[in-house]
């Protein structure tokens, strides 16, 4: 197995990603700190979904290096295959990345319990009473004790998302990723999938958050990223991204979603 870098628990080194003749990701180098919060800004189309789905394995980079907690996702030099992972392997890893995706993706045939205890019974093999516990935990922690026996359809977006949010947290993922989490919902139900995230990062879970939300971004990043077609512009924290960008493309971008 190639070394794993040091230093952050997930580890982002030269990393393209192309589609065809489409390059998304060129040249990404980004580190997450254990217990980090990281906002992720850019225009649509910069590549800051493929950057999530590369680090969640849901897409293979084309060049360079991703590990998360040492085990290493993706390791290509120019098209050469260095280190390439069985699939058991990577469904392994993948429980370790928790993701939170804009149309919450709930299983509509299933209680918000039983979203919440699928992957923890089939993927880890926990028993049914006590996936069952922890999923009343944490439906409890996301403000939805009431909700367990009740299916996507009769919830609001807002609710959907928030046992969302507790199904990825059921597989005690070392870091949790979001893309865009509250860009579906109308505007009333925004605050309250924002607090779920907030506590969240209060609590000191490692969070990459994709949004669009500049007051939230400025209250929970450590660091706030700003991606322009497929490249990192700036990094740096919320009061100098966001309230003092150095990149004339990080100042009109902001001036677009303010
Ligand atoms: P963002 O999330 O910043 O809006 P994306 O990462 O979704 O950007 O997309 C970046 C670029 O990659 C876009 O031009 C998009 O059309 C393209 N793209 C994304 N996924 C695919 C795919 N599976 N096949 C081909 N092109 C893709
Ligand atoms: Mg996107």
């Amino acid at each position: 197995m190639a070394a794993a870098p040091h230093g952050g628990l997930v580890e982002i080194r030269g990393v393209h990603k192309s589609f065809g003749e489409l390059e998304v990701l060129r040249g990404i180098d980004l580190r997450i700190t254990p217990g980090s919060v990281t906002v992720i800004l850019g225009p649509s189309g910069s590549g800051k979904s493929t950057l999530l789905r590369t680090i969640n394995h849901l897409e293979p980079v084309t060049r360079g290096l991703i590990s998360v907690d040492g085990d290493v996702i993706g390791y290509r030099r120019d098209g050469d295959l260095l280190h390439e992972l069985h699939e058991r392997e990577v469904l392994r890893q993948r429980t370790a990345i928790g993701m939170v995706f804009q149309g919450f993706n709930l299983f509509a045939h299933m209680t918000a319990l039983g979203n919440i205890t699928e992957a923890p019974r089939r993927a880890l093999g926990v028993p049914r009473r006590e996936a069952e516990a922890r999923a009343r935990e944490l439906l409890d922690l996301v403000g939805l004790s009431d909700k367990e026996q009740v299916y996507p359809r009769q919830l609001s977006g807002g609710q959907q998302q928030r046992v969302a949010i507790a199904r990825a947290l059921a597989l005690e993922p070392k870091v949790l990723l979001f893309d865009e989490p509250t860009s579906a919902l109308d505007p009333e139900l925004v605050e309250e999938v924002l607090a779920v995230i907030r506590s969240l990062a209060r609590a000191g879970t490692t969070l990459v958050i994709v949004t669009h939300e500049i007051p939230f971004a400025r209250d929970v990043a450590d660091t706030v990223v700003f991606m322009d077609h497929g490249r990192i512009i700036e990094q740096g924290p919320p009061a100098e991204v966001l309230d003092a960008p150095r990149h004339e493309r990080t100042r009109s971008f902001l001036a677009t979603v303010r």
